[in-house]
């Protein structure tokens, strides 16, 4: 059983060193308001966030989370986030998550217009239930992104790499797969090139090699993805980065999308491509997801 809950945080300096950051935090009811009108977060999606899966009370990766949080910072001109005030915040945050699977996100946000500090927050929440997904597998509709394989490096202020809580094209893309008939999306740059889906990262497997596409700063970098490669590399098998043509898509024996959350859902088909579900292989990276990983 997983208790919602929230904690707002007082955001210290980077570089302050201390043992105990219990007077930076307050508890906050989950089911009552939190933040000002003036929230830039609320008004313009100006702040960044990480989701960590929880299992059994664990929470999962939180370095490589935190770290992604501290790169999403950078892109944005916040202020560095305090990786060891974060950290006892996640361990605060696991503390109200039973047995099953939960979810903590953090927000730090830009703050209140003219206001001192950045807003921030973490709370706990329940995860959705993504047993079908992980065993049937998902149905997805490849969709323009609009922009070409490059445009992080000409336009870094489109904060390509940085997982900023504006996720309204994300949630709209989603909407459109799901009025094509499919579960999910995989973006196309507009050069034909594979990039990722609105909340998952793309592994596919041609023969006994893993690919996934390079995150030159097009894409974020996903942590799920990086543990999946490290568990497979164990495993003997060959994984790599690429550049990734659209039409590489249909070559490939197996694809996954995988998160921190939904962890590895297997695709089924591919627009009109129909792939075959490795129920074995996803079997086991699902479980492997799911053990305890730091
Ligand atoms: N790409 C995007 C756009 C995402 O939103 C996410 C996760 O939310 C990912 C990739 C996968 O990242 P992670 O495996 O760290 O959850």
């Amino acid at each position: 059983m997983t208790r919602r809950s929230a904690l707002m945080i007082i955001p210290v300096d980077a570089s302050e060193e201390r043992a105990d950051f219990a007077d930076t935090f307050a508890r906050a009811d989950a089911a009552a308001p939190a933040l000002s009108v003036g929230e830039l977060s609320t008004q313009r999606g100006d702040g960044v966030f990480e989701s960590i899966g929880v299992v059994d009370g664990h929470a999962q990766e939180v370095m490589p989370h935190l770290e992604r949080l501290v790169h999403s910072a950078r892109l944005c001109d916040l202020p560095e986030p305090n990786i060891a005030q974060w950290k006892q915040a996640i361990e605060i945050a696991a503390g109200d998550c039973g047995a099953g699977e939960a979810v903590i996100k953090l927000i730090l946000s830009r703050g209140v217009e003219h206001g001192p500090t950045p807003t921030a927050w973490v709370t706990v929440a329940p995860a959705a239930d993504f047993s079908a997904a992980r065993v049937d597998g998902i149905r997805v509709v490849t969709l323009d992104r609009g922009y070409d394989l490059h445009v992080a490096e000409r336009a870094p202020w489109l904060l390509l790499g940085a997982k900023t809580l504006s996720y309204a094209v994300n949630m709209a893309a989603l909407r459109e797969a799901h009025r094509r008939g499919a579960d999910d999306a995989i973006f196309l740059s507009s050069d034909g090139f594979v990039l990722e889906a609105p909340t998952a990262s793309l592994i596919l497997r041609v023969g006994d090699r893993f690919v996934t596409p390079a995150p030159n700063g097009g894409i974020l970098h996903g942590t799920t993805q990086l543990s999946v490669y490290e568990h497979l590399a164990e495993r003997g098998f060959d994984v790599g980065y690429a550049e990734i043509p659209a039409s590489d898509l249909g070559k490939a024996d197996a694809a996954w999308l995988v998160s921190s959350v939904r962890l590895a859902a297997p695709v089924s088909r591919i627009d009109d491509h129909e792939l075959p579900v490795d129920a074995a292989l996803t079997a086991d990276l699902n479980a492997y997801l799911l053990s305890p990983r730091d």
